[in-house]
């Protein structure tokens, strides 16, 4: 089991923002270890040229170390064989090539069901679609933050396409149960799609396993640089689909009037390839993998299961927060409200006699209130607006966690949480 105390040795940065600084929004995007770095700067420093082009030694080094690095990312989730990934920029990008070569094998009538819990990246690639006649279905959640699996069922129809969901969720941190979702899906006739950005990062995530035809990731959330991103594909679909981009590396030949293509995944990896983030990306999945999959993925539930503990002990006035109490189907995600902070609510929460019993703060002021102590969380609708208007709110606070935080991070969250409240109910 690593030593999580002193996992923050490892983060330049936090040497840097001195040891007391707090860093709460590894679900933004997660800090970099120095084995990260200096992978990354060992290519430019030693062997930067362009991949698949050079018949000189140095271009076949770089060739061999981003191939080597899709090999160890296909491996890390599962997939059978590395030519199913394919390097794209982000999550987002990876959802948005599936949206247009997708998109262009349905027709008007046709359906793609996603949830109520989606990131953007997983609403507006689909919602391109709809001029086209294409529905957009969104599934609900039950009151404790849990997808609604009977009303998923239900919108299922002969028309969907595409069923495509979170695997975790980046305000609710709810674990989607995606086997399951999967073989419903599947059952359906209906290409399974998952978004990895938020459990790729925290627990053992093997594709097979999981039965999905496509998930898309972000390097950056998992340690590895921005920039990098990956769209796992089963290998018969990448082959039978249309091309995202066209440019140079993606194609077999030219002709004046037409072209053929690579074979995949360079198909989908139009022009020069981010390099250096692809090796970045693999030396991430080599310093996770030395910790355990399973150990991360207990760190993030033990600091979860502090922060709900602390929440109850702590009580502080107004504070509600938002997903499953259950930590065997939640991510390190911790999303909160203190007060009443829809348009029309006023400055103090009152009971019923009309006394003030807490504040309603803000969340960009809890934010604020918080960096002050040197904790830094995020605030807003988390690119979720559709999620943020269905728990009937307008913005949330929002600590994240990831292996360099510890229990004196989540104690000293609740510390300043309690002095924010009560100088807002001052
Ligand atoms: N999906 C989820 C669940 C996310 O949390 C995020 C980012 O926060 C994304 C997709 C998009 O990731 P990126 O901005 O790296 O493309």
């Amino acid at each position: 089991m690593p030593s999580w105390e002193r996992i923050k040795e490892d983060f330049p940065i936090f040497h840097n923002l001195g040891s007391g600084y707090t860093y709460l929004d590894s679900a933004a995007t997660s800090q970099k270890p120095l084995f990260v770095i200096n992978a990354i700067s060992d290519f430019y420093l030693y062997h930067n040229s362009n991949v698949h082009r050079g018949i000189y030694r140095l271009s076949e080094e770089a060739t061999e170390m981003y191939d080597r690095s899709r090999e160890n990312v296909s491996r890390f989730i599962g997939s059978r064989d590395p030519g199913q990934i394919v390097f794209v920029r982000n999550a987002t990008e990876g959802l948005n090539l599936l949206s247009y070569t997708l998109g262009r094998e349905m027709a008007q009538g046709d359906e793609i069901l996603i949830t109520i819990m989606e990131h953007h990246s997983n609403i507006v690639p689909w919602q391109f679609l709809q001029d086209r006649g294409i529905k957009l279905v969104y599934a609900d959640i039950r009151p404790d933050g849990t997808l609604d699996m009977d009303d998923l069922q239900s919108k299922m129809s002969p028309r969907t396409r595409i069923v495509s969901v979170t695997h975790v969720s980046n305000v609710l941190g709810t674990v989607n149960p995606v086997r399951e979702i999967g073989k419903m899906a599947h059952d359906n006739g209906s290409t399974f799609i998952v978004d990895g950005a938020q459990s790729v990062p925290h627990m053992p995530v093997d594709v097979e396993a999981m039965g999905c035809d496509f998930m898309a990731f972000s390097g950056h959330k998992m340690l590895g640089p921005t920039g990098i991103g990956v769209l796992y594909g089963r290998k018969e679909l990448l082959e039978r689909m249309h091309p995202f981009m066209g440019g140079g590396e993606m194609i077999s030949e030219v002709y004046r009037d037409y072209s053929t293509w690579a074979e995949v995944p360079e198909k989908f990896e139009a022009g020069t390839p981010d390099i250096a983030g692809a090796i970045g990306l693999s030396a991430a999945v080599d310093y996770l993998r030395s910790m355990g999959m399973d150990n991360v993925m207990k760190h993030g539930r033990d600091l979860i299961r502090l922060t709900l503990e602390m929440e109850e002990e702590e009580n502080i006035p107004g504070l509600v927060s938002y997903g499953p109490r259950d930590t065997e189907i939640r991510g390190p995600v911790y999303s909160f409200s203190i007060g009443d902070i829809s348009p029309f609510s006023v400055n103090q929460t009152l009971s019923e006699d009309g006394i003030g019993v807490g504040a309603s703060i803000h969340p960009h002021d809890v934010a604020s209130s918080l960096d002050a102590s040197g904790i830094a969380v995020r605030s807003g609708h988390h690119c979720a607006m559709p999620l943020t208007h269905r728990l009937n709110t307008v913005a949330t606070t929002r600590a994240s966690y990831y292996i360099y935080n510890t229990e004196e991070d989540v104690r000293k969250l609740f510390r300043s949480l309690k002095r924010t409240a009560e100088v807002y109910s001052r």
